[in-house]
């Protein structure tokens, strides 16, 4: 049996939603997907790394758009933690711009934060743009909707 999770992370890695903002999301989230396993708010003190799972990404150079090998990608990702991702520019190996993890294109989606609405077996297939945009408005941060399959 596997599980899906579907975790909703601001784009900036450090933003981090008010109490309030946090609590009005999670219940318009309970609505949005009443079948639901469980749905739990993540706040860390240092940036996390959420990933797709089974659903493994391209990872493309968000200069050129060329792909990025997979063995420099983890190497960076070593390189860069450290209680936490520090997300450090790195010049990609394509045409050497200087990137951080998060700003990599993940296809599919995969985020950087320090706040996620992380959703146990959504049984909503995907998120609605018009779900996303109301929950974008409620915490003030656009989000990356990262489908986690395991
Ligand atoms: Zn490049």
């Amino acid at each position: 049996m596997s599980d899906n999770w579907i975790a909703l992370v601001p784009v900036d890695p450090h933003f981090i939603p008010s109490p309030g903002r946090q609590t009005i999301a999670r219940n318009r989230l309970d609505e949005i997907a009443p079948d639901a396993d469980q749905i739990e708010i993540i706040v860390s003190e240092s940036v996390r790394f959420f990933d797709c799972g089974a659903n493994f990404p391209k990872i493309l150079c968000p200069s050129c758009g060329k792909e990025i090998a997979l063995d420099w990608w983890s190497e960076r990702m070593d390189d860069d933690y450290q209680d936490g991702f520090k997300l450090d520019r790195y010049c990609t190996p394509c045409c050497n711009s200087a990137s951080p993890l998060h700003e990599l294109i993940y296809d599919w989606p995969q985020a950087f934060g320090c706040f996620a609405l992380d959703v146990m077996n959504p049984r909503i297939g995907t998120l609605e743009n018009e779900h996303r945009r109301e929950l974008e408005e409620i915490l003030e941060t656009k989000l990356v909707v990262v489908y986690q399959h395991i």
